[in-house]
């Protein structure tokens, strides 16, 4: 699988949309636009493209995919014994970031499901997306990079990794939100696999009961995916919490990337640590062979931007 020729596709296009369509109904993999990260994009129903993807990627295959939908209705072709409280979700949040696992209908391959008897669903909030979902039928789309590596939010990130390895990438510009949707899965009671930019207390509000987090070290039980290491870019990641440790660490480590919630000009150059540009950070630094990254994540704002900091553990290989 790396010797196809990628095409260039461009969603500003109708007729590239309908051909990106048209392929993936053919059984040929796609890179497609969302608002949280682009997705490589395979038909639901069909065995082979997903595992194209996997291949592709480079992934595990017991880490389940997710499946994207243009229409609420059209969760019903994939799940069954559907909970009111997912109903409720999907009305308060799609599309949007948000991806809800649910008991899988018989008739899906065990490639979209890493062998569960559970599926996980969204509907992304893109046009571009959406267009595209209308025509093809529902599509897994994991993350379209190899695995491990941080995630594309724009098309030239997808063909950093996978030009030569899948079949088209329908170019969308840059994804607004930047990382990965918000997991939830609902029985026996809600609980977040991975955490996003729709918080637990959004969801919470919705639902009218408790949403609890998974725990650090009890993520693999719960979502087969998050036991694997993500994010990472090649540098050695350095996270402190304090000023005085981030001081320490640039003495230490002259020739460092610096990543601050807060930009202050005391310390030089430092980038900010923002969800939409964090991944296109990390990449950039691959690119220009920085070889240490230090992030400064002060202690009491690790809960507020939990999605964020999430990514930064887990390209620690702390979770
Ligand atoms: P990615 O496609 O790279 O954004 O990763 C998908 C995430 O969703 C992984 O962390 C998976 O473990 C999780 N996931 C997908 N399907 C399921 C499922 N059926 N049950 C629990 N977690 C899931
Ligand atoms: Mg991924």
């Amino acid at each position: 699988m790396s010797d196809l020729t990628t095409l260039r596709l461009y969603g500003n296009s109708e007729s590239d949309i309908q051909q990106a369509a048209l392929m993936l109904k053919d059984g040929k993999i796609v890179a497609f636009p969302t608002e949280t990260v682009y997705g490589l994009g395979a038909s639901v129903f069909n065995p082979e493209a997903l595992k194209h993807v996997f291949e592709a990627k480079g992934r595990p295959a017991d880490n389940p995919l997710i499946a994207h939908v243009s229409s609420i209705e059209e969760i019903a072709l994939l799940a069954e014994d559907i909970p009111e409280d997912a109903k409720l979700l999907a009305r308060a949040f799609f599309p949007g970031p948000l991806t809800i696992v649910l008991h899988a209908k018989k008739e899906i391959p065990r490639e979209a499901t890493g062998g569960l008897d559970t599926i996980a669903i969204r509907m992304p909030n893109h046009p571009i997306a959406l267009q595209l979902l209308k025509l093809s039928g529902p599509l897994c789309a994991p993350s379209a990079n190899i695995s491990g590596r941080p995630s594309p939010t724009n098309a030239y990130h997808v063909l950093e990794d996978l030009d030569g390895k899948i079949d088209a990438v329908l170019d969308g510009g840059q994804c607004t939100v930047g990382i990965e949707s918000t997991v939830i899965k609902l029985s026996p009671s809600p609980i977040i696999l991975r955490p996003g930019m729709i918080s637990a207390e959004q969801i919470e509000a919705v639902l009218k009961k408790n949403v609890e987090v998974v725990q650090k070290g009890e993520t693999h039980i719960q979502s087969p995916g998050m036991k694997y290491r993500h994010y990472s870019p090649k540098a050695h990641l350095h996270l402190c919490s304090t000023h005085e440790e981030f001081e320490g660490l640039i003495r230490k480590y002259p020739q460092a990337m610096k990543l601050s919630l807060h930009v202050s000009t005391q310390f030089g150059d430092i980038f900010p640590l923002k969800e939409h540009t964090y991944y296109d950070i990390l990449r950039s630094a691959d690119i220009k062979g920085v070889s240490d990254i230090i992030i400064l994540f002060p202690i009491e704002e690790r809960v507020l931007k939990s999605a964020l900091f999430n990514r930064i553990e887990k390209a620690l290989g702390q979770q």
